[in-house]
């Protein structure tokens, strides 16, 4: 459709009862999708009606990460989005061939979001879960544009370079007028497996430095919702395409994760 056609992004209307978490971290690689796709999970699993957004344009990985190997459908002049685990799920790379790397510039970003949003057929959710890209770039932006009342989840790990990039992250939330629902720590420390004591491979505290600091920026209490530990299982999970709060819901990081979940 032309650009000026675009629809209205149904979760941004007043009175929608959708609602909306923007999952965000300063740096890659802290387990940003992880949290996203097990938050679906369980929350799925629970009996909400959730979908996620893999707002990762570049380095998207949620479809793996949640098993979803469907393919999007058209229904008339609206995208049918696969669901695995009971989540609906649409990204990028579904619309990519084969593993072609997605090379645009931030307003064809904003393009693809938009039509995420508006022109997938989501029906009526309970929650939606956005998994951005690491950092503050154009796709925070235009989800703040797009949804305002998105709420920021910040995803960090313990350790003090990641923290302070992760409070960065989540600060946006002040130019943008968006809430912060909370810091999540992960990778909080390994279990050794031979004694079992805790080995703290990342440090500790940077799920606390972030919601302090960011409490102060914003003014408002920014919780911690919970810590992750690092765990072979949450891994494989993810390589599956079944999350750990499903293959292994009793696990410490899959038991960590529903407890967030619960949260939300
Ligand atoms: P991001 O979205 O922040 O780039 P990912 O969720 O892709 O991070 O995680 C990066 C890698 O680390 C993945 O291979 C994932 O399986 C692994 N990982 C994330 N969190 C944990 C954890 N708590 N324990 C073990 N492995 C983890």
């Amino acid at each position: 459709r032309g650009n000026n056609a675009e629809r209205e992004v149904p979760f941004a209307q007043p009175g929608s009862l959708t609602r909306v978490y923007a999952v965000a971290s300063g740096k890659g690689g802290v387990g940003k999708s992880s949290v996203t796709v097990n938050l679906a999970a369980a929350m799925a699993a629970d009996g909400l009606k959730v979908g996620v957004v893999d707002a990762d344009i570049y380095g998207h990985s949620v479809p793996r990460m949640l098993g979803a190997d469907g393919k999007p459908t058209q229904v008339e002049n609206m995208i049918m989005p696969p669901s695995s685990h009971g989540v609906k799920v649409i990204s990028i790379g579904m619309f990519t061939p084969g593993n072609a790397p997605v090379v645009w510039r931030g307003p064809m970003l904003h393009r693809a979001l938009q039509q995420f949003l508006a022109d997938v057929y989501w029906g009526d959710l309970d929650v939606l879960l956005l998994d951005l890209p690491p950092g503050t770039g154009d796709i925070a932006i235009s989800v703040a544009q797009l949804v305002p009342n998105a709420e920021i989840l910040v995803v960090t790990t313990p350790q003090q370079a990641a923290a302070e990039v992760a409070e960065r992250a989540g600060s946006i939330a002040v130019q943008t007028h968006q809430k912060i629902v909370g810091v999540v720590e992960n990778m909080s420390g390994m279990p050794c497996p031979h004694c079992d004591e805790m080995v703290d491979v990342f440090g500790s505290g940077g799920g606390a430095r972030v919601a302090e600091g960011l409490t102060r920026t914003v003014g408002a209490e920014v919780p911690v919702l919970g810590s992750i530990p690092i765990d072979v299982r949450l891994r494989e999970g993810g390589d599956e395409g079944k999350p750990v709060v499903l293959s292994d819901p009793d696990s410490p990081a899959g038991s960590a994760l529903r407890a967030i979940a619960q949260k939300l």
